[in-house]
């Protein structure tokens, strides 16, 4: 999509670029079995999952899974299953009721004083929990003329003092779009802050080139990234040399979590997690409780269950590597907190 726009350059020169490492990316699920060497047997209804919503795996995300091993807590996170297709009471498609929140295309707000911008309908990985994962995106992703209504609805009203770039993935974007979109707010004088949801630096770390850091430092708006780290397996050495580069110019970086069952659901796993944030220069903001989306119910973990990993990391962490405990309820104001300990909860 990107690939003719873009010089393909990189940082290291002799590094592959991150367009062609998207291209790259596996999205049949007997493929990437076969080259974590584990036998297709294991697949258990992939292929009627993978109809429903395909599976996007990243090479430089599966080098971090372990051979072998269908626990792979990276691999549980992409691979389509069977039970996906189960319909599960209480499980819906829009469990958030963002599509009552969209009063544009391409823009959702619902909290006061920030308004999330829908920049690109794709990832670059395909998370088998997320909720966007039934969202209209099609009728998400304005052209650039139509990006003017947008930027209209921010600057009408002078409560907005930031910007959020979500998807999909906005990093999924070209560098000569978000370069552009970024100036036009940047011209808005009551917005503040330009905040980044993404994946994509975590899957596919050479998407922090040059050409990236160029727009990402090129604006009076100050930028604060949030990555969606699940497991503390998902950081190598590629990912902390990226989150470095984005150090070094200024971003500010933070994490935000979903938990999930067989992913990370124990205490020592999150508390790994935390340690290993702090190793890369990002700190923990939020966990997310499953939104309750259909096809994510076998991921889902009880609230008894959430209580006692909030209580384990708060015992065992300093506080500012205690993730705050969130989820999100439709119509609410903000995130809603969970729990925050009546003391000696169970
Ligand atoms: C989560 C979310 C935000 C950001 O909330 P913060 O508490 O500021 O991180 C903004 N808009 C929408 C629609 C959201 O879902
Ligand atoms: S929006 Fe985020 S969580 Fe959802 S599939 Fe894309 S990268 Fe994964």
């Amino acid at each position: 999509m990107t690939a003719d726009i873009i010089p393909h350059t990189s940082i290291d020169g002799h590094q592959p670029c991150w367009q062609d490492e998207l291209a790259a990316t596996i999205r049949d699920p007997a493929v990437l079995l076969a080259r974590l060497e584990i036998a297709p047997a294991q697949l258990d209804g992939a292929a009627v999952a993978q109809q429903a919503w395909s599976i996007r795996a990243p090479l430089p995300y599966v080098a971090r899974m372990k051979k072998g091993d269908i626990n792979d807590p990276l691999l549980k996170q992409i691979l389509p299953l069977g039970a996906e297709m189960q319909s599960v009471p209480g499980f819906s498609n829009d469990p958030l009721a963002e599509e009552d929140a969209n009063p544009i295309p391409g823009v959702v707000h619902k909290y006061h004083g920030r308004v999330l911008f829908i920049i690109s309908p794709a990832c670059a990985i395909h998370c088998r929990y997320c909720f966007r994962r039934h969202f209209a995106y099609e009728d998400n992703t304005p052209g650039k003329g139509q990006w003017q209504a947008a930027l209209d609805y921010l600057r009408q009203d002078e409560s907005i003092s930031e910007v959020i770039y979500s998807g999909g993935d906005p990093l999924a974007a070209n560098d000569n779009f978000l370069l552009w979109i970024t100036q036009q707010i940047a011209t808005i004088p009551h917005i503040k802050r330009l905040r980044i949801h993404t994946r994509l630096p975590l899957v596919i770390p050479s998407r922090i080139d040059q050409s990236c850091l160029h727009w990402l430092t090129a604006t009076r708006l100050k930028v604060v990234m949030v990555w969606h780290i699940n497991h503390a397996n998902e950081i190598d050495q590629a990912v902390m040399a990226a989150a470095q580069k984005l150090k070094q110019h200024g971003i500010e970086l933070l994490n935000q979590s979903v938990l999930l069952k067989q992913v990370n659901d124990s205490v020592p796993t999150l508390v790994a997690l935390s340690e290993r944030l702090w190793d890369t220069g990002i700190l923990p903001y939020y966990i997310h409780r499953l939104d309750k989306v259909a096809g994510a119910a076998h991921f889902h973990i009880s609230d008894q269950k959430i209580r006692r990993l909030q209580q384990g990391l708060m015992e065992t962490l300093p506080g500012y590597l205690v993730p705050r405990f969130v989820c999100e309820q439709p119509g609410a104001r903000s995130k809603t907190a969970l729990f925050l300990s009546e003391p000696g909860a169970p």
